[in-house]
């Protein structure tokens, strides 16, 4: 298993429209093991291809607090919602922000497992949530469009701004500037 990189906002190709995945063979569970190191070692509960560049329609979530109930959905699909629910989000792609998002409360989604087989699945909690944070990913969006365009050009600032810090001086190890926990 190799750890791929992460992708961070506002990286334009986080923004590509994953395809569907026509075969699932051995590459695709190469991938899909990958996927998996690269969320665990983040560490997150999920992710999608498209954060690793790879824009092909798969997500994982893990959303158990052992590491005990690894999900790969590939293809996935929702075919029904219930309800709504807000909650704080997060997303490896940008770290160390959270943003209240709306999101439906329960879905059935449609997909096919690592063998290529198709499966319907009835998710609500947080799994149905990251389900759905995760296929937005696919759909080239990301959390941060839920914002008012104004506070999304904010959050866009401080992250550049964030990120120069980081190159211009945070490159050593023995960084104590107080900016970057802020951030
Ligand atoms: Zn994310």
């Amino acid at each position: 298993m190799t750890k791929r990189v992460i992708l961070e906002y506002p990286d334009s190709r986080l923004r590509t429209l994953a395809n569907k995945v026509n075969v699932v063979d051995d590459d695709i569970r190469i991938l899909i093991n990958d996927m998996f190191e690269t969320m665990y070692d983040a560490p997150g509960i999920g992710l999608a291809a498209t954060q690793i560049n790879v824009h092909k329609r798969i997500l994982v979530a893990d959303t158990s607090v052992d590491k005990s109930d690894p999900r790969c959905f590939i293809n996935p699909e929702i075919i029904s919602r219930e309800g709504e629910v807000d909650s704080e989000e997060g997303c490896l792609s940008v770290p160390g922000f959270y943003v209240s998002v709306s999101r439906s409360e329960k879905i059935i989604v449609s997909a096919l497992d690592q063998e290529g087989n198709s499966f319907d699945y009835s998710l609500d909690g947080l799994l149905s949530i990251c389900v759905q944070h995760e296929i937005d990913h696919l759909d080239g969006k990301l959390f941060v469009d839920y914002l008012s365009p104004l506070k999304r050009e904010r959050l866009r600032k401080k992250i550049l701004k964030n990120k120069k810090h980081k190159k211009d001086c945070c490159d050593s190890d023995d960084c104590s500037n107080p900016r970057v926990s802020v951030l």
